[in-house]
């Protein structure tokens, strides 16, 4: 086993028992790609731009590359509260992470964040049991 598996591993451990800079450290790594999934889902089931308002998600990376101190009330929650409905979905996922054929936790992260269970389970958070 590869020494950036072991170093996930220890990682992907403390995000799950809640250590609060390993969260940190897992957030800052992983917002990318929760970001891009995140968009990509909204784009059919968010209506945003038809009520006028700016994504949230927008403002949050703008944020993160330094490029927006400030900004007008109106945004769109929704959006954000799924991003971060997938962080506490990772972080419940991670401690089944255990580095299997070597695969990184990033891999591990990316096939979470596509794979089909996962979209039934946002289905169903958004929208209920009717999914
Ligand atoms: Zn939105």
């Amino acid at each position: 086993m590869s020494n950036g598996v072991k170093d996930d591993i220890s990682l992907a451990r403390s995000v799950s028992s809640g250590e609060k800079s390993a969260c940190e450290v897992f957030v800052n790594a992983y917002t990318d790609l929760v970001l891009s999934r995140v968009w990509n889902l909204m784009k059919t089931h968010c209506d945003h731009s038809v009520r006028g308002k700016i994504c949230s998600l927008l403002i949050l990376q703008k944020q993160r590359k330094g490029s927006l101190t400030h900004y007008g009330e109106d945004q769109c929650d929704e959006c954000l509260d799924s991003y971060i409905w997938f962080f506490d979905f990772l972080k419940n996922k991670a401690r089944a992470y255990k580095g299997a054929n070597d695969c990184s936790l990033k891999t591990f992260v990316w096939s979470v964040i596509n794979s089909d269970s996962t979209y039934k389970d946002w289905l169903r958070w958004k929208y209920g049991r009717a999914y």
